[in-house]
């Protein structure tokens, strides 16, 4: 099954939040130096800084560019997300030479590379992360207080970071294969399902409802049409002297033909009526959004139709049928429909087969 759970991370809406998110450091930062402030007004040993510096505009406007950036980049927008951290946690650095704890926002990058579930970008943030270091080493020289343990101490810090972001991404890997496979065996389960619903309400010769399925379809529609007092018409349809070529063509023959005649009464009929298998070469139809004349009319085309298809298995004959049809109508139990046309199909064949007859009530009349 061509399912792949990784497609379900939505990357862009991710990169937004991680983007908002570096908003977020920045505001930190500001409030950061606002606490320090409230603690140098009454420290009087500490010197107040303003809250607003130069470095934090050039952060923001930094973050601007890349929000653009972002914006309008056809493709590698994940890269420039992890650039992003990058900057943040640089400028951070940065502006604050003298706070070596800083230096943990290094890991920053690494941290995001984590949400794109690819070693190359997670590799690719330790190596920005690395070289970000490098540089500002190299740029703020005289400014901070680093000696040269400090840079082996975060170049070994952040190949740890690097070694544990790969582990939890492969973990992660790992879990999701899990979940996709479970997903996988309950998709299976459900379309498994699905098959087994559909062949045990058809009929494996025709492709008809077979009789359960019919039986229950018009249980239902019986209880519907009383309460909500609803017609509908029921239809039985039987091959005349089908006895007759079966003994004389073979079981085979048979067979084909009643296939046949299944497929034209399932072409004929609409996708709001209900074709079923009754029982050996018998056919019923229940049709629910007709009035009697039209159900009459639709029956009538069947039959014609079922006349006049020749059947190369039968030497190029045709077979027939006799309908029995009856209308439902509020207050008719299912055994006086069944009755009712039961009693015009035998009327049909008992005048002659190849027709239709309607029963309403006690009344039944033959369609000319
Ligand atoms: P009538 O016009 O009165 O309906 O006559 P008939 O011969 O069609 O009716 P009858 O009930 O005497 O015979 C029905 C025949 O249908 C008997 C049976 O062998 C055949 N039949 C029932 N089911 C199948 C089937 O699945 N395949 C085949 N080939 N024949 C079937
Ligand atoms: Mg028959
Ligand atoms: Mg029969």
């Amino acid at each position: 099954m061509g399912f792949d759970l990784f497609q379900l991370i939505d990357l862009p809406r991710w990169n937004r939040k991680l983007l908002t998110g570096f908003w977020l450091i920045i505001a930190l930062a500001i409030l950061s130096t606002c606490v320090y402030d409230v603690i140098a007004w009454f420290t009087t040993t500490l010197a107040i800084v303003p809250i607003i510096t130069l470095n934090t505009l050039w952060l923001c406007l930094g973050l601007l560019v890349i929000e653009a950036v972002h914006k309008w980049a056809k493709r590698g927008k994940d890269y420039i997300v992890i650039i992003g951290a990058a900057f943040i946690s640089s400028g951070l650095i940065y502006s604050f030479p003298h706070v070596n704890t800083l230096l943990t926002t290094l890991f920053l990058p690494i941290l995001v590379s984590i949400f794109y579930f690819q070693t190359s970008k997670v590799v690719f943030s330790y190596l920005l992360s690395l070289s970000c270091f490098y540089v500002l080493y190299g740029v703020l020289d005289k400014q901070t207080t680093w000696i040269i343990s400090d840079i082996i101490a975060v170049t070994g810090v952040l190949l740890g970071g690097l070694v544990v972001a790969l582990g939890i991404m492969s973990r992660g890997k790992e879990l999701l294969k899990h979940l996709q496979s479970s997903l996988e065996s309950g998709q299976d389960l459900l379309v498994r399902n699905v098959i087994m619903d559909k062949l045990a309400k058809t009929d494996a010769l025709t492709d008809l409802y077979n009789h359960m399925s019919f039986h229950e379809y018009l249980d239902k529609l019986i209880e519907q049409g009383e309460r909500y007092n609803f017609s509908f018409q029921l239809a039985l349809l039987d091959i005349d002297h089908f006895k007759k070529v079966n003994d004389t063509f073979g079981h085979r023959a048979g067979d084909a033909v009643l296939k046949k005649v299944a497929l034209t009464i399932k072409t004929m009929v609409s996708l709001n009526d209900f074709p079923a298998r009754y029982g050996g070469e018998e056919f019923a139809i229940i049709f629910t959004d007709m009035d009697l004349q039209e159900a009459t009319l639709n029956l009538e085309n069947i039959r014609k139709q079922i006349a006049a298809q020749p059947h190369e298995e039968l030497n190029g004959q045709a077979v027939t049928i006799s309908i029995g049809v009856y209308d439902f109508q509020k207050g008719i139990t299912k055994e006086m429909l069944f009755k009712g046309t039961d009693e015009a199909l035998y009327e049909a064949k008992r005048s002659g087969r190849n027709q239709t007859i309607i029963c309403t009530g006690h009344k039944k009349a033959t369609v000319q």
